[in-house]
């Protein structure tokens, strides 16, 4: 065998020879009227989804089902809404692949293109991301229940388990489970963000956000304004152009563009593995350092814009007001008025846990950064303050003592940030962030059952001889 087929069959061997211990080993539970209650519920079928469930079945932790909204193998932005060509971390990042080197991105990209290959590729193109993780999901046949959303979540004390309702094919079911990972992306902790001066201001047809579909075409030969200076902001200003707009203008705030990027910086075992170590202030501290410095786009996307005439960066230029006039959109900035046919708003995400619709019964009794930290004067930061304030495992902590089942909740989303550093939303922390969430669901199913253990090893008489 040869290619893909002589790698998945190294795979199956590399899997049957790390199964040490087999054994399943957490009890089954049913709801008082004979309901399934799963182990874990995972909540989104992208990178973090598929390898919390592929090291949760690895930890002999088998009863789990992973829920996504969007149809088979298309969760993410991959091949939805991201309009970038290639990802925009390096190659080299490992992450879903728990350490076994046949399950790499590098192992299956070599398997189908070749020795060397790899070497002369430079960034992953996206959509190879998303097929990569279509055939991880595939080779470790992993349980994922497409089309089908997590709108609300509630515990059940009957049931001693939470009660989750999920809708598929416009039917609601309501499925239970012990322990439940929300890995619902880069916005699951809050969502896309419009500054409102400019929602409140447009009509629909005037603005669209970098997250929401764009009609590119019917930019063809008009004048688009971009606000932002991040990726998706250059993401979306080099596709308009492509799509033959007649100007593309892109503002930002700071007098010039951020050209170094912290996350390459964070890249290393300490910071990733042990800045949720740190004390509350080290953390603030890191983390808001990090963000102040700023995101960029990856050099070959800030070329891809860059080499058109139609295109013309705008530094110290943060909007102070938009209006829609029968001429266009007027823009306005400490230089000047400038006029536009279509607004794109590259303003990425705000953390907020009450615009989840699925967390409405749970985020009252959440607590937040805000709660347990106060920066020094002059170091706040309020997004960050509206972070969860998670423990050791990414568990969410309860507000008052009666709630302890808070902590059953893994938030392994961007609002990890701050309490565990990159985990969720992120292929740069998964290495180090996959291994301690999937501990500390492992030590809270052990500790919760360790009476029924204790019985089995009370009952156990296997004989070793006769
Ligand atoms: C445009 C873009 C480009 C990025 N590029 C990179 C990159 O190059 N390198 C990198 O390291 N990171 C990158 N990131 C950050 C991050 O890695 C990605 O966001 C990645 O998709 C995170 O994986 P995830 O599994 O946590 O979330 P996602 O891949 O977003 O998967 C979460 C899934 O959960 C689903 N979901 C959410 N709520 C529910 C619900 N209630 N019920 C059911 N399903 C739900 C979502 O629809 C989605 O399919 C990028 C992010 C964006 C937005």
């Amino acid at each position: 065998m040869t290619g893909l087929p002589a790698l998945e069959a190294a795979l199956q061997r590399d899997l049957a020879l790390l199964q040490y211990p087999k054994r399943a080993w957490v009890p089954e539970r049913t709801t008082p009227d004979g309901q399934p209650i799963l182990d874990v519920l995972i909540v989104g079928g992208g990178q973090g989804g598929l390898a919390t469930a592929a090291a949760l079945r690895r930890e002999k932790v088998l009863n789990i089902l992973v829920v996504d909204r969007n149809p088979p193998d298309r969760a993410g932005p991959w091949l939805n809404f991201a309009r970038m060509n290639t990802l925009r971390t390096p190659k080299h990042l490992t992450g879903p692949d728990m350490g076994i080197p046949n399950l790499t991105i590098q192992a299956w990209w070599e398997a189908q293109h070749g020795e060397g290959s790899w070497a002369q590729m430079g960034l992953v193109p996206k959509e190879s991301w998303a097929a990569y993780l279509a055939w991880y999901r595939r080779m470790l046949d992993l349980p994922v229940r497409a089309e089908t959303e997590l709108t609300a979540l509630r515990w059940d004390d009957e049931a001693d388990a939470f009660a989750a309702t999920v809708r598929h094919g416009g039917e609601d079911e309501v499925l239970h489970a012990r322990r439940v990972v929300l890995a619902t992306g880069i916005e699951g902790s809050g969502d896309w963000h419009v500054p409102s001066f400019i929602a409140d201001a447009l009509p629909a047809r005037r603005y669209a956000h970098t997250r929401w579909d764009i009609d590119f075409d019917a930019l063809a030969g008009k004048r688009v304004a971009v606000l932002g200076a991040g990726a998706s902001a250059f993401d979306n200003a080099a596709v308009a152009l492509e799509r033959g707009a007649a100007a593309v203008d892109l503002f930002f705030r700071r007098d010039k563009l951020v050209n170094v990027n912290a996350y390459r910086w964070a890249e290393f075992v300490g910071f990733l593995r042990h800045v949720g170590d740190l004390d509350d202030a080290t953390r603030w501290k890191f983390i808001r350092k990090i963000l102040r410095m700023g995101q960029l786009p990856p050099t070959d996307t800030f070329e891809r814009a860059r080499k058109h005439d139609a295109f013309t960066l705008h530094p110290s230029s943060p909007w102070t007001a938009v209006r829609d006039t029968p001429q266009g959109v007027v823009i306005t900035t400490p230089k000047g008025e400038h006029t536009c046919d279509f607004v794109i708003a590259g303003t990425g995400f705000i953390t907020d846990l009450s615009l989840r619709p699925e967390l409405a019964e749970l985020r009252e009794h959440i607590v937040l950064w805000s709660e347990r930290y106060t920066p020094p004067a002059g170091e706040e930061h309020p997004d960050l303050a509206r972070h969860p304030y998670l423990g050791p495992n990414f568990e969410f902590l309860p507000r008052t003592g009666d709630t302890p089942w808070v902590s059953h909740v893994y938030n392994y989303t961007f609002g990890c940030l701050l309490s565990r550093g990159f985990g969720g939303a992120s292929i740069s922390g998964m290495k180090y962030s996959i291994p301690r969430l999937v501990g500390g669901i492992t030590r809270s199913l052990f500790a919760e059952d360790s009476d029924a253990h204790y019985q089995s090893l009370c009952d156990y008489a296997v004989e070793e001889f006769q």
